[in-house]
């Protein structure tokens, strides 16, 4: 595992979690991420990128929300835990992120080459 790898789970472990509205996909649409978190997302083809794009939407978006939940990049599970990207639907963690983790996360995306998911 290189560094980025360890930092991506260092990451993950320190963002809340919280329950989604059953079916809610509100807040996905293009996002980007980092090679190591792309490489553990399934490969999708240039017509399925290309359709989600047009659409403003996510290829792994499915009918039932998020096909890829658990490999779902950083900026996704960022989403609704911080007062700067809150949930339209009112949903929020318990606890929402502390400031350095957050600090940390854009760091990290700043720090990274990002492509579009
Ligand atoms: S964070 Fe909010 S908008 Fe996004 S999927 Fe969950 S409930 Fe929907
Ligand atoms: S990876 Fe999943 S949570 Fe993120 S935008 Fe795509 S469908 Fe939504």
């Amino acid at each position: 595992m290189d560094r980025n790898d360890r930092m991506i789970q260092a990451l993950r472990r320190k963002i809340p979690t919280f329950a989604c509205e059953p079916g809610c996909r509100d807040c996905c649409g293009p996002v980007t991420a980092s090679s190591e978190e792309m490489a553990r997302l399934p490969t999708r083809t240039e017509a399925e990128h290309a359709a989600a794009l047009a659409a403003w939407s996510c290829p792994h978006l499915g009918p039932e929300g998020c096909r890829v939940y658990a490999e779902r990049p950083l900026i996704c599970r960022l989403f609704g835990t911080t007062p700067h990207m809150p949930c339209p639907r009112g949903k929020r963690p318990e606890a929402m992120i502390d400031r350095r983790t957050e600090q940390a996360i854009h760091r990290f995306l700043g720090q990274t080459r990002q492509v579009l998911v």
